[in-house]
């Protein structure tokens, strides 16, 4: 998926928003979206993101676009 996002002041692709949620490499990315949420820190934009970082897992992930603020959500 080639979909850039600009984070933090930095255009990130999808794949290295997950890897910035996961602080670790991951194999793939699912979907980016605009969530319908804002950052409890900032109330800046949070971008949701659904990834693999492994063979046998999928993780929601927020971050926001405007600081250091993340979430993950695994099962
Ligand atoms: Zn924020």
């Amino acid at each position: 998926m080639s979909d850039n996002r600009v984070v933090q002041g930095r255009m990130v692709t999808a794949q290295k928003l997950a890897e910035m949620i996961e602080d670790d490499s991951i194999m793939e990315v699912d979907s980016i979206a605009e969530a319908d949420r804002e950052c409890p820190d900032c109330g800046g934009n949070v971008l949701e993101v659904t990834y693999m970082p492994s063979v046998t897992e999928l993780v929601t992930g927020w971050k926001c676009q405007d600081c250091d603020w993340s979430e993950d959500d695994r099962d």
